[in-house]
């Protein structure tokens, strides 16, 4: 993270900004927006910003993308190796039925308040009207909700699901077996929920339990944890955030691989799935997330960086309304209102020197400065306010220190692509 002690943000703060349109070429109208310093500004304070001529006319603004349709859920209940409708266990088949399923992307098992225990599921099955999926390892009692892949998702279930304990089905003398299961497939660098990993040692004593992290480009073993002695048939989580040793870790995939050794010398490994068949212990960890949370697409021309006249920044087009997320976590700078840039913020990133800077927001954002804020978080919506002609997130990209602080603006574009093909 940059410096983001009080006295910088003051004097950052107190710098004019004057605001130049680019070349009127963008094609269908996009305006392209550019902050500079204001020329004679000092950092002493009391500048006012300074504003470049009128802008050319504004064609007509591009069409609108539609919004989607967040998920319904209406009910559910436990239909396969179920107590009964309300009472399941791991592996136990629910049906949840409601409109807009069509899109699911994992199933929350939200078990008690706050997000510590939360886990996910991918359905089986899913159509319009109807989701099927198995109660993951690790999941506890409590409601569930329906969550898409642009992270829209549904209000929580009124029924709580009541999970039972699992039985043990070890015989006597029996080796153990350690089962494992990744509690979501994604897993965000800076998320509110981490990276989080579920296992249960079926044994008839405790087991001494070692868990590992395996980098699967290369089979390395990038972290452990000595779990101590376990007990048989309870289910143990831990987490990872994304570091080793304080080093942030590559972003790909990773899986946790659980070795158990009971008193009398029986051990189990968890089993590590060949592709195709997908490792439930294996997750992408991601160190950024898309910003945009719905149907978008990304200008060019004049909405492209140093399209126009030194636009500094990505455009990306999306009806308004749509649910903005933080690229990465980190420190909100800045949160103020431009008559060119509208309600917009500037976030000095999480272990990274980059700051991010997301424009013309619906209203202000829905955090303030200096508040931590973490990747993936809703900061607003996709608006036009400012000088913006269509809806549309223009996103900054800057170097350290930071920004209008002694960095310089970098084109964001392909870190968009490769983020909006992940998220
Ligand atoms: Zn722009």
């Amino acid at each position: 993270m940059g410096a983001t002690g009080g006295a910088l943000r003051h004097v950052a703060r107190a710098r004019g900004y004057a605001v130049t349109l680019g070349r009127g070429v963008a094609a269908a109208g996009l305006v392209s927006l550019v902050l500079t310093p204001a020329a004679g500004a000092q950092s002493t304070g009391g500048a006012t910003p300074q504003y470049a001529p009128p802008p050319p006319d504004l064609s007509s603004p591009p069409p609108g993308v539609p919004a989607r349709k967040a998920p319904e859920l209406r009910s559910w209940r436990c239909v396969r190796s179920c107590q009964d409708r309300f009472t399941a266990g791991t592996g136990s088949l629910v049906r949840v039925r409601g409109r807009a399923l069509g899109r699911t992307y994992e199933v929350v098992f939200l078990g008690a308040d706050g997000e510590a225990d939360d886990v996910a599921a991918a359905p089986l099955r899913r159509k319009r009207n109807v989701v099927d999926v198995r109660v993951p390892l690790g999941a506890a009692s409590g409601p569930l909700l329906v969550a898409h892949h642009d992270g829209l998702s549904s209000q929580v279930s009124a029924a709580a699901l009541t999970v039972a304990a699992p039985v043990t089905l070890q015989s006597a003398g029996a080796p153990p077996t350690v089962e494992v299961q990744a509690q979501a497939r994604r897993a965000f660098f800076d998320a509110a929920r981490p990276a989080k990993v579920s296992y249960v040692v079926h044994d008839d004593s405790a087991a001494r339990v070692l868990v590992e992290l395996v980098r699967s480009s290369d089979g390395t073993v990038v972290t452990s944890w000595d779990a101590g002695q376990v007990a048989p048939e309870t289910p143990q989580s831990l987490s990872w955030d994304g570091t080793v040793g304080g080093k942030l870790q590559k972003a790909g995939r990773y899986s946790f691989r659980v070795t158990a050794v009971d008193a009398s010398g029986g051990r189990a490994v968890s089993a590590q799935a060949e592709p195709p068949t997908s490792n439930p212990a294996e997750i992408q960890f991601l160190q950024h997330e898309f910003p945009v949370r719905g149907p978008h697409y990304f200008g060019e021309f004049a909405a492209r960086f140093g399209g126009g006249r030194g636009h500094q920044g990505q455009d990306v087009f999306a009806a308004c309304g749509t649910p903005l997320v933080a690229a990465r976590g980190g420190v909100v700078k800045f949160k103020q209102y431009h008559s060119r840039a509208g309600h917009y913020i500037v976030v000095d990133g999480e272990r990274t020197s980059i700051d991010y800077t997301y424009m013309h927001m619906r209203s202000a954002a829905l955090v303030d400065e200096g508040d931590r804020i973490r990747t993936g978080q809703l900061i607003g919506y996709v608006g036009q306010t400012g000088r913006a002609s269509g809806c549309h997130l223009h996103f900054e990209m800057w170097t350290g220190p930071g920004w209008y602080d002694g960095g310089k603006p970098f084109d964001p574009l392909p870190s968009l692509v490769s983020w909006d093909k992940t998220s």
